[in-house]
């Protein structure tokens, strides 16, 4: 495998695989998620390597490790070795305390401590130096995500050479007003420019990055419309595109008609007779709004008596990050606030709200999709949304409303069929409850087909292919075939 010419070489932050501590020893278990199920088939086709941070620096012998695990799912694993500083600063300082919040418009929470710059640039130097020693000519290279904004200049400037080189952005991109707040602002914007080309998930976050551009580098011009424009800075051309990521509308479509999920799906309405299922499904994370969202689910309750014990609102909230202070103190927060609501409105026989902190299999996962009337998804920003397009995919009986974050990517596309509320509003937000509630079967239908088929048009092998094509000009199907 390696030598070939023409292979996929991905870099992300963290490997598709899970290196961990069990018992006395280690163990080392394959990723799951969309991007690793699309990308697999691809890797495995044409020969192809992944490098990133296998997460557990302690590891002995995380090569060997790495060696037996590539060939069991089919393409070569390369590690970036992070020590515990590189760890703090790196991962837990610039990407969570800075490009995180900075980027999800949360400047308050950002701590800008010029220690992390500098770790940053030297780390993503490691992944650049990783992905010189693993690439061969023709390779195709794609860099994923605002951990690695750096890579394409050190890769340069290690003499990497004029390679082309592709990134694409899962977050969102923030406006001139928030990104200028940035102590390294310009440093970023140049460091993107050295990508031959940046994909953004919406048009919003491509025009943010572009006037950002023509705030801190005046000299840059845009050139272009349409999917892929260009930019020009220092002599050179970077395009920029637009590409929201989708899902794999046909596994969830196909599984949700399973007998398993169909069983989950009766099981989960059988306990909640009589009653709408309202369901929200997050990470714990401060951009997905959960508070504000219970808060509107508690204003819709008290505006509107015909909702008591009519509707139960399911929170899933699955565990994150949780060493960090901040995400502890919005768990105690979220408990806080379920406390309180269930404590002020539950009666004999109904519990307003169900809440779950934990992640759940996916039969379950399916099953809540398959069967809640509506669904409640409202991030205060957010780069897409997959639980969005998810939910949508799963809703085979099309009678099923999706509330949706008009601050959240996948707005762009569901916007036709959703009912859009901004999250910060709450009395807003209580009212597009009671419009849900009261929805006819007819028009929950006609948004939730054409919902359904703007998550089937543009689904995970789309987004692939717009990259591929954008990229070098060659399709998904390409690089499949073997050879
Ligand atoms: N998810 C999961 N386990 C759960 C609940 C959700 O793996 O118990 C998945 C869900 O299917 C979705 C992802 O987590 O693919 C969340 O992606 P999203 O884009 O909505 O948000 P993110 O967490 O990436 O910010």
């Amino acid at each position: 495998m390696m030598g070939a010419e023409g292979r996929l070489v991905v870099v992300s932050n963290r490997l598709p695989v899970a290196v961990e501590r069990e018992g006395d020893g280690w163990s080392v278990r394959p990723g799951s998620g969309g991007l690793v199920t699309a990308m697999a088939p691809i890797l495995r086709g044409r020969g192809g390597v992944w490098i990133g941070w296998p997460g557990a620096s302690g590891a002995p012998e995380i090569g060997r490790f790495l060696r037996q695990a590539g060939a069991e799912a089919g393409y070569d694993l390369r590690g970036v070795p992070l020590t515990a500083e590189e760890e703090r600063h790196f991962y837990i300082g610039f990407c969570n305390e800075i490009l995180w919040p900075l980027f999800h418009d949360l400047l308050d929470r950002c701590n800008m401590d010029p220690i992390y710059w500098e770790t940053y640039r030297a780390v993503n130097g490691k992944y650049a130096g990783v992905l010189r020693e693993s690439m061969s000519p023709g390779d195709m290279i794609w860099v994923h995500d605002y951990h690695l904004m750096a890579v394409a200049r050190e890769f340069r400037e290690q003499g990497g050479g004029e390679h082309p080189l592709s990134f694409f952005l899962h977050i969102p991109f923030p406006p001139p007003d928030i990104f200028l707040k940035l102590p390294w602002r310009a440093p970023i914007l140049e460091d993107l420019l050295r990508y031959d080309l940046i994909g953004f998930q919406t048009e919003r976050d491509r025009r943010n990055f572009t006037h950002c551009l023509h705030a801190v580098l005046r000299a840059a011009a845009i050139r272009g419309k349409g999917r892929v424009i260009s930019a020009e800075h220092g002599g050179r051309t970077t395009r920029l595109g637009v590409f929201p990521i989708g899902i794999d509308y046909d596994y969830f479509d196909r599984e949700s008609r399973t007998d398993e999920v169909a069983s989950r799906a009766w099981e989960i309405h059988s306990n909640l007779p009589k009653r709408q299922i309202i369901l929200g499904v997050d990470r714990l994370d401060y951009t997905k709004g959960i508070p504000h969202r219970l808060q509107a689910f508690r204003a819709a309750l008290l505006k509107h008596p015909e909702l008591i014990q009519r509707v139960t609102l399911v929170q899933i909230v699955v565990p994150s990050r949780e060493d960090v202070p901040e995400y502890r103190a919005l768990k105690t927060e979220i408990d806080r606030l379920v406390g309180e609501i269930n404590g002020q409105f539950t009666q004999h026989g109904w519990v307003p709200i169900q809440y779950m902190f934990r992640s759940l299999t996916r039969d379950q996962l399916l099953g809540y999709y398959r069967t809640a009337e509506i669904a409640l998804i409202t991030p205060l920003k957010d780069g897409m949304n997959l639980v969005a397009k998810e939910y949508c995919a799963c809703s085979i009986e099309e009678n099923a409303v999706l509330i949706l974050s008009e601050f959240a990517g996948a707005a762009a596309q569901l916007g036709g069929g959703a009912l859009l509320v901004n999250p910060y509003d709450r009395e807003a937000a209580a009212d597009a409850i009671v419009r849900a509630f009261h929805m006819s079967p007819e028009e929950r239908r006609t948004r939730m087909r054409r919902l359904r088929r703007a998550c089937q048009k543009q689904d995970i092998f789309w987004w692939i292919d717009a990259i591929l094509r954008a990229a070098v000009a060659k399709e998904l199907h390409e690089f499949l075939a073997d050879g």
